[in-house]
């Protein structure tokens, strides 16, 4: 861990096991912290925020540092995506371009840090002047999950060091390792000592420490719905500012005009990538009733054709999933929706190739005759399962795709841009894609309508999260009021 500028073990000198999904050997062993150190972080981060300099650095030069923090990711990219790959069975080329955009995300914050430089209003008071500025927040509290371990904490780190805050950042205790390493680089950066620590271990002592503890301002969460909630909740006793992202079900919405090769092409790769373990997996698919038969025929024979193995052999196309549990929870899924009637058109098992005995595999899995009441299409399952139901008009399919208790993203694919218009502006989420699905980046918001989050990440939305706004008035000739005579 990195707590004030120091490497440290834990203080209960505790450690974890950190396993390769792939084939559930030991790669490293990491510090394990609890709320002492959690505590020991808070206490560094408080003291660098409210006595060090670094909130009142000029903004371009904290920039640099932030800007520096994303050359170095450049150059260190390789070490890094294996150990990502180490740590998650992701495709190591997967691993290469969450690098290559996490180095982006460190550019953009960089960049962004001295391009505001506050406003001045237009005050209705004679002989005054009002200026807005946006200043940090303070402390904050970073907590991130194992699906894209790295990018989800450069989404964090980078806006908050940017906007002049101090960080505890503590990542999934499960994959922490290329958080680690970028610790190693925010030192070598030269970021001043306890602006930015780095607390290992679980959520329910370390992480729970950042959401309750009054001495954090800010607690930015990735992660499940669940635990979001409780966290809304610890963080209630100070009031702090809160910024989630949670899951989401994503609407994957095909219509009869769209070109068919492409829409099979990416509807696949919507819901697979990553065996599913992407909060904005295209797991529901909504497609045009008149193209079903032939839209699920072509999944089908392509769904079968995905080779699982090896993330760091060239010719694996989806890695393993997380972890035990995880597979189970995702069996769980499959069992739920074989009982409430959807039918199983593909998957539904473990492979049975030798190779991948070792690892947490599950064969990409697709549902047909799903309805918007069932749980699995309802619920986040966080794995290769997708369902699929239809609909018959762009009313229906607007319809359908709001029926859930998410909004974080979802697409369109249709050849008619009016009809693509009609669709995106009525979809109740935070990203609409039009005749493409995943596609983020760092210039441009995310997040989640509804239950999946509050707040954005990425874009000048992201680097805002991480201010205050002041309003500072001055009087240009100060005299008695005369109120009270
Ligand atoms: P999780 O909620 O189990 O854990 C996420 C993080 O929270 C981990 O670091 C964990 O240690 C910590 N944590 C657990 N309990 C805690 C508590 N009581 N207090 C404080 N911290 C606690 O989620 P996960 O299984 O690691 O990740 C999968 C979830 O993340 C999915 O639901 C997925 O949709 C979501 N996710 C969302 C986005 C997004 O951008 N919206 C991105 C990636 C993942």
């Amino acid at each position: 861990m990195y707590i004030n500028g120091e490497w440290v073990q834990a203080l209960s000198g505790e450690t974890r096991e950190i396993i390769n999904p792939y084939n559930q050997e030991v790669v490293a062993t990491a510090a394990e912290g609890n709320e002492k150190d959690a505590q020991a972080a808070i206490q560094a981060a408080r003291t660098a925020f409210d006595e060090g300099d670094w909130r009142t650095l000029p903004a371009n030069e904290r920039g640099e540092l932030v800007y520096q923090i994303g050359t170095l990711i450049r150059r260190d990219l390789e070490e890094l995506a294996e150990l990502e790959t180490w740590d998650t069975g992701k495709t190591v080329e997967e691993s290469r371009a969450d690098m290559s955009d996490i180095a982006n995300v460190f550019l953009y914050f960089g960049g962004l840090a001295d391009k505001d430089g506050g406003e001045v209003i237009e005050s209705p008071i004679p002989n005054s002047e009002s200026k807005v500025v946006r200043e940090p927040v303070g402390v904050c509290g970073q907590i991130t999950p194992w699906n894209y371990p790295l990018l989800q904490a450069a989404w964090k780190i980078a806006p908050a060091l940017a906007a002049g805050n101090t960080i505890i950042m503590k990542p999934s205790e499960i994959t922490p390792l290329t958080t680690v390493k970028v610790f190693e680089l925010i030192e070598e950066a030269g970021v001043p000592k306890g602006v930015a620590n780095l607390v290992l271990g679980p959520g329910k002592s370390a992480g729970a420490e950042l959401s309750t503890n009054t001495d954090v301002d800010l607690i930015s969460f990735t992660g499940g719905i669940e635990t979001g909630k409780s966290i809304m909740q610890s963080a209630s006793h100070n009031v702090k500012k809160i910024a989630l992202e949670l899951g989401g079900k994503n609407p994957n919405v095909v219509f009869a005009d769209a070109d068919f090769e492409t829409a099979v092409d990416q509807a696949l790769n919507a819901v697979f990538f990553h065996a599913g373990q992407v909060c904005s997996a295209g797991a529901r698919l909504l497609v045009e009733e008149s193209i079903h038969d032939q839209f699920v025929e072509a999944l089908v024979e392509r769904a079968k054709r995905i080779k699982l193995g090896n993330g760091f052999d060239k010719d694996t196309q989806s890695g393993p999933l997380i972890s035990a549990e995880h597979r189970a929870k995702v069996e769980k899924y499959v069992e739920i929706g074989k009982e409430e009637g959807a039918t199983l058109a593909v998957g539904g098992q473990r492979p049975e190739a030798a190779e991948l005995q070792n690892g947490f595999f599950y064969l990409p899995t697709i549902f047909t005759n799903c309805t918007s009441d069932m749980r699995i299409v309802q619920e986040e399952v966080f794995g290769p399962v997708l369902t699929v139901e239809t609909f018959t008009s762009k009313e229906e399919a607007v319809q359908f795709a709001n029926d859930t208790i998410y909004g974080l993203a979802g697409a369109v694919w249709t050849q008619d841009l009016d009809k693509a218009e009609f669709v995106a502006s009525r979809l109740r989420l935070g990203t609409v894609w039009i005749n493409d699905f995943h596609p983020y980046f760092a210039q441009a918001p995310w997040g989640g309508y509804k239950q999946s989050g509050i707040g954005r990440e990425l874009g000048r939305e992201g680097m805002d999260e991480y201010t205050e706004v002041k309003h500072i008035y001055r009087n240009k000739q100060p005299e008695p009021v005369q109120w009270f005579k």
